[in-house]
């Protein structure tokens, strides 16, 4: 545990009880934030979230923390706007210091074409309700005085769009933060607390099975990040998800301020510097589908190559860690919510490598359709069904590095 976490946040551990008005599988960031928001917003209290290991173990405590809402299409661009906002103010409503910070979001562009294409979708934000414009090399410098323009050469700098809304947020506060408003009003979390089965009546889930027994649920919902194929797998579903490994690293500590979130569209890596003045380093997924937590000399080789090639400063900083998380990736780059074909079985997944920003909209979405039983308009064109409507929401703005 850290400091914070010792200090400040007070969970209260219970017995595990017979029964509960809602089962949420998953103690990441969804799962924990459709509790929250349940608790919050709509008085319902009588939840579990049933966690395998510990809050936050997951991808929610493994990415990298970027906050944006730039991306390439209006549902899209709506849904992460919202989350955007609410993140914003989400220190003062739970009272706790999730050290959020507006840095700007910054997406470096190595042609012409890419430029134009980007000048639209910066377009389309601002149609949509997110402020992204785009930059010269001119002020791109003048923002990131690091950069080499010329790209070692090779990969040149056009422009660049910028969000100045896009953020930052320590995400394990983020988890405490929302674990501890939900449990203060009377949600109960179990950690060890593995679901192993459900139970199934007829067409509907009434429980689920776990390693301490059933526990009976009007409504399950399954927020299971990159684990989730084994997971609807007990409800009868296949879904359109594959699970791929997301790596990223830290460097020790640089002696200057840099205070902006830049990803690039060709060389596939994006920088942001941690609290503790770390440059924290992502990527894009191994392309090889796996469970497996390992991570590699080649990605951090190829990496670091690509990300030096623009900030040659990072050739002097060494490596302190290196970390990988399990995605669970659509074929459209678009998260699944909301009903399944299996009545009182929720499902919030495909989340992918960015679903951090989306924790708290997620949650307030899944929460209202709990709530209410109707999917809210904004979460409608994520539903599972879109698949076999032939209804994707293509977008690969969705990774931070398109
Ligand atoms: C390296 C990396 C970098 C990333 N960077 C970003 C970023 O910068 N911005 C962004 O927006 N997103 C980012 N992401 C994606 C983001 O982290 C995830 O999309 C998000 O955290 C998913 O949250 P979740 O609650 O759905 O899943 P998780 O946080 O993975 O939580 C799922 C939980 O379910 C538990 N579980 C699984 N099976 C069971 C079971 N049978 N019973 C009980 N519990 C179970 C797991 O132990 C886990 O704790 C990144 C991901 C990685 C790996």
């Amino acid at each position: 545990m850290n400091e914070f976490q010792e200090r400040k946040v007070k969970l209260k551990w219970h017995e595990p009880k017979k029964s509960y008005d809602v089962v949420i599988i998953g103690g990441g960031g969804h799962g924990l934030s459709t509790a929250y928001h349940l608790a919050t917003k709509h008085g319902i209290t009588n939840v579990a979230v049933l966690e395998r290991k510990y809050i936050g173990g997951g991808n929610s405590g493994r990415n990298t923390t970027v906050i944006r809402s730039n991306y390439g299409i209006p549902e899209a661009i709506k849904f992460y706007q919202r989350s955007v906002d609410l993140y914003a103010r989400l220190e003062e409503e739970t009272d706790r210091w999730i050290m959020h910070a507006q840095k700007g979001n910054l997406v470096l562009l190595h042609s012409e074409a890419a430029v134009r294409a980007e000048r639209a979708k910066s377009e389309l934000n601002q149609a949509f309700g997110a402020n992204t414009v785009m930059l010269t090399r001119r002020e791109l410098k003048s923002l990131v005085p690091e950069i080499d323009l010329n790209g070692g050469g090779k990969w040149p700098v056009y422009g660049a769009s910028y969000q100045p809304e896009g953020a930052t947020a320590r995400h394990d506060r983020v988890v405490y933060a929302l674990a501890e408003g939900a449990n203060k009003r009377g949600v109960h979390i179990h950690q060890r607390t593995a679901v192993t089965g459900l139970l199934i009546d007829g067409d509907k889930v009434t429980g689920v099975q776990t390693n301490y027994g059933p526990i009976e649920a009007g409504i399950v919902m399954s927020a299971v990040g990159g684990h989730v194929s084994t997971l609807a797998g007990m409800a009868g579903l296949r879904l359109p998800i594959v699970s791929h490994p997301l790596q990223a690293y830290v460097t020790n500590h640089y002696e200057r301020d840099f205070n902006v979130v830049m990803a690039s569209s060709a060389l596939l890596f994006y920088v942001s510097q941690t609290a503790r003045g770390e440059m924290l380093i992502g990527a894009e997924i191994d392309r090889q589908p796996s469970y497996s937590y390992r991570s590699g000399q080649h990605f951090l080789q190829s990496c670091a190559k690509r990300a030096i090639t623009l900030l040659p400063f990072l050739s002097k900083l060494r490596v302190l860690r290196q970390w990988t998380g399990i995605c669970d990736m659509t074929p459209d780059y678009s998260p699944i919510m909301g009903k399944t074909p299996v009545d009182n079985f929720l499902i919030t997944t495909g989340w992918g490598t960015w679903g951090f920003k989306a924790i708290p909209v997620g949650g307030e979405q899944m929460a209202q359709l709990i709530a209410t039983g109707q999917t809210p308009d904004l979460i409608k064109p994520f539903s599972i069904d879109r698949f076999k409507n032939d209804r994707l929401m293509a977008d690969r703005g969705s990774a931070g590095t398109h």
